[in-house]
């Protein structure tokens, strides 16, 4: 009866839908009849609870919680950039629980967020990399990778220019992936043109308490569902040179001003729209870095499969411009590598991979990355 979880739909997601129904050793909590708790938030009131009497039915039995261990995270469901923990073991996602940032989330996250990262252990998942030439079809090894791109990629850029080289780089990326990524183009094919992908957009902004204005609003769902396009845009004006929207890009490939093309997605739902799958055979250079299967692989020369931001580390940006850093929880599946590593490579570096060592580099041209936001820590409770 400490009333946390009314207070919750009262103050924070405005919904109201609990209560304290009966006198004395007979109260209970429960909701206003034909009023079920559904509202976008209600996962919170698992977290607020401080008795175990709310329980969360996609965790509960999976397993125990002292066997998980958590890792500081964001989440990528929307711009808002909600500080997150990934709880997993033995190389699984169990729950994602939010961490308290004074900054974005307070306390909270939502449900949508919470519940989102199914896709992570999906099977049709794209595992390991692919290479065509001709009829032929090879699965090389990780460490030829580097030298099989940069060597296709050069040859197609001295057979028809470098102007006719762009790359698409996914709001899903992390801004140092994103840095790599445009500085191995840019080396490579100094006229190339950096396309920035699809900007997924849905519904409203959604603002907490509901119907609350300006300094009322406690919690923000936005409409752009994707963790990093502001970061991805930072970048890009860093590099400088030919700058296009997705639409432009759609456009001008499909007027034939590319011939060679490095198309991320890594999109957690379909991102190809019939303009963008028409485009792929108006390339004779395609290298596809994706984590699911879509319209344009067949028309693909390498394939390089994505990970999911919890098989990454770096950073994403979020709407209000704030540099967060992510960590990695787990390991990609079998075969696959982690985006930054082989980025990492393909760019000339040697050594391992770390969000770190990448943001010192590129703090030279993007002084905000020198240092990212980290919330202060609070003790946080297994239950
Ligand atoms: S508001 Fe956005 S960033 Fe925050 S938990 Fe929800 S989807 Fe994730």
């Amino acid at each position: 009866m400490c009333s946390r979880c009314v207070r919750f739909t009262d103050e924070i997601s405005g919904t109201h839908e609990l209560c304290m129904v009966n006198r004395g050793s007979r109260t209970e909590i429960d909701v206003f009849p034909g009023m079920p708790l559904d509202n976008p938030l209600q996962g919170n009131v698992v977290d607020i609870c401080p008795v175990g009497s709310l329980l969360d039915k996609d965790f509960l039995f999976k397993r125990r919680v002292w066997e998980l261990k958590g890792t500081p995270s964001i989440c990528p469901g929307c711009a808002t950039g909600c500080a997150i923990r990934i709880d997993h073991a033995e190389n699984t996602v169990y729950r994602l629980k939010p961490r308290f940032n004074p900054r974005v989330n307070q306390w909270w996250m939502c449900d949508e967020g919470r519940f989102g990262f199914k896709y992570v252990h999906d099977k049709k998942r794209i595992r390991s990399p692919l290479v065509r030439r001709g009829y032929e079809t090879t699965t090389p090894n990780w460490k030829d990778i580097p030298e099989i791109v940069r060597f296709r990629l050069e040859e197609h850029v001295r057979e028809k220019g470098a102007a006719k080289v762009v790359a698409m780089l996914s709001p899903f990326m992390a801004c140092e992936e994103a840095w790599l990524l445009a500085r191995f183009v840019r080396e490579v094919a100094p006229q190339a043109a950096l396309a920035i992908g699809p900007v997924p957009m849905e519904g409203e902004d959604q603002l907490f308490p509901v119907s609350a204005k300006d300094d009322a609003v406690r919690f923000t769902i936005l409409k752009e569902k994707c963790p990093n396009r502001r970061g991805i845009e930072m970048v890009l004006q860093a590099t400088g040179g030919d700058l296009l929207t997705f639409e432009q890009f759609v456009e001008r490939s499909g007027k034939g001003d590319f011939s060679a093309a490095w198309i991320v997605g890594g999109y957690p739902k379909p991102w190809v729209d019939k303009n963008a799958a028409k485009i792929a055979e108006n390339f004779e250079l395609l290298i596809l870095q994706d984590m699911f299967e879509n319209e344009l692989m067949a028309g693909a020369a390498i394939v390089l499969p994505s990970c999911a931001w919890v098989e990454r580390e770096g950073s994403f940006v979020n709407a209000a411009g704030l540099v967060q850093v992510f960590e990695r929880a787990i390991d990609p599946p079998h075969a696959a590598r982690p985006d930054g590593q082989y980025l990492h490579e393909i760019a000339g570096f040697t050594g391992l991979y770390t969000g770190e060592r990448v943001r010192e580099l590129m703090a030279e041209s993007l002084p905000a990355f020198a240092k990212a936001y980290t919330p202060p820590e609070l003790p946080v409770h297994a239950h």
